[in-house]
């Protein structure tokens, strides 16, 4: 599935009349606008950015944990809330802190002005709580920014051509940020978080855990799809699409420069760092669907109907199952999608001719990502060996170009993933 923005058409018209300006796009997330004096601290950070003549779009997230609030909210309503009327109510989370944002940027004499997607016309297909980006309106956005010098306008929504309001997905307000700084060939597009930049591994979990200076689109967005709670990959893979500048910085150490994220290569490339961290993800489970029959078309049906029901899947396995002409065929989603998955496969095994579904929720994902990986040997061996000294069993092994991955128990993954950082710390 093609799961890149589909971006603006427009947006060349933005470009060529904003052309004379320099404009930065800065966003800030929950954390950093979590109260008003966030809020007032965030307003000092953009005025100290603001030069003579350049220009700053700033894209802000809903105040703290006001998504989640808003979510518990609608589910107070409703069992299952009308996926339009959510959406609404959700962005109203990101119309508060524009508005406040706005206001304390006015308050120190500097003009600026808030935005919706609405507003400015950020435009998405028609899909409810994941919609994708297809247009950014480029006329109003250069006119907007020609009478103010700072634009502020809110993550995460976007509008339908009919104009419903739609969202996203958690954390969308990073790819408003790619798609805005693609929209208006930004000079740079800076994430503003609580932490200096990109680690190697979560600091939280693994005091060892450094800082990446640089690092490239492809291994962000592997860390982040791998549970790494940096970027939202869709915003990683639309700024490597368009070439956006990205950076992550923190909002409390504005002076502090932070990770660059870039194509990763040219001269400084730091390609021979060939592995960049280690991720985990501890919100997944395992399924496995038992004695299916070993005959064409029967993973094409499986695949099919948890398709259908947009359930995403990953580390997708076959084995051998000692009843002959029999397979079983195992792989992981994430939590939230464990009881439809059952309930899809329960509905087919009869059909299928299966003997039965079966699932683990003990499970963690342990990943080492690196652009180097593949070309390394003996990778797999070090880690292996090492999780068998510390007796951490391995439930599933999974490799790629870019990373390998381990399920472990739950309970192992900590441990597993100071190991794995450990093991190459020499590298990283
Ligand atoms: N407020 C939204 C969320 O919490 C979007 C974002 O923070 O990026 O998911
Ligand atoms: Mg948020």
């Amino acid at each position: 599935m093609n799961n890149a923005e589909v971006m603006p058409a427009s947006g060349k018209t933005a470009v060529s009349e904003a052309d004379k300006l320099s404009v930065s796009v800065l966003k800030f997330g929950g954390t950093s606008v979590k109260n008003l004096a966030r809020i007032q601290h965030v307003a000092e950070v953009v005025r100290d950015r603001l030069k003579v003549g350049a220009k700053i779009l700033v894209v802000v997230s809903a105040m703290g944990d006001t998504t989640d609030y808003l979510l518990k909210l609608g589910s107070q309503c409703a069992k299952n809330p009308d996926r339009r009327e959510l959406d609404s109510l959700l962005s109203t989370g990101e119309q508060i802190s524009i508005t406040l944002l706005a206001m304390t940027l006015k308050e120190m004499g500097i003009k600026s002005r808030s935005f919706t997607a609405s507003q400015i016309g950020i435009l998405t297909e028609k899909v409810h709580s994941k919609a994708r980006i297809v247009d950014i309106n480029s006329d109003n956005l250069t006119r907007a920014l020609q009478e103010n010098d700072v634009l502020v306008v809110a993550g995460f929504q976007g509008v339908t051509a009919d104009g419903d309001i739609t969202t996203l997905g958690r954390g969308g307000s990073d790819t408003t940020a790619c798609a805005l700084a693609a929209a208006i060939c930004a000079d740079v597009c800076d994430i503003y978080t609580d932490v200096d930049g990109i680690y190697t591994a979560d600091p939280n979990v693994i005091a060892e855990a450094r800082l990446l200076k640089r690092v490239s689109y492809g291994e962000v967005i592997e860390m982040a799809r791998l549970g790494a709670q940096v970027l939202h990959p869709r915003a990683v893979e639309l700024a490597r699409q368009y070439k956006v500048r990205l950076r992550v910085r923190n909002t409390f150490r504005p002076d502090h420069e932070g990770t660059i994220i870039d194509q990763g290569e040219g001269e400084n490339m730091e390609i021979y760092r060939s592995i960049s961290g280690v991720a985990v993800d501890k919100d997944q489970s395992c399924v496995t669907i038992m004695d299916v029959p070993d005959k064409p078309g029967i993973a094409g049906r499986i695949m099919q109907a948890l398709a259908d029901n947009n359930i995403v899947i990953d580390m997708i396995m076959q084995a051998f199952h000692s009843t002959a002409g029999h397979n079983n065929i195992t792989f992981t989603v994430h939590s939230t999608d464990l009881d439809l998955t059952i309930k899809t496969l329960e509905g087919i095994k009869g059909d299928l001719d299966a003997s039965s579904v079966i699932s683990d929720c003990d499970i963690a994902k342990v990943s080492l990502i690196g652009a180097g990986l593949a070309g390394q040997s003996g990778i797999a061996a070090t880690i292996f060996k090492a999780f068998g000294s510390a007796g951490i069993n391995i439930k599933m092994i999974a490799t790629s170009e870019m990373k390998l991955t381990c399920v472990v128990s739950a309970k192992d993954a900590d441990k597993a993933s100071k190991i794995m950082h450990s093991s190459f710390g020499e590298e990283i």
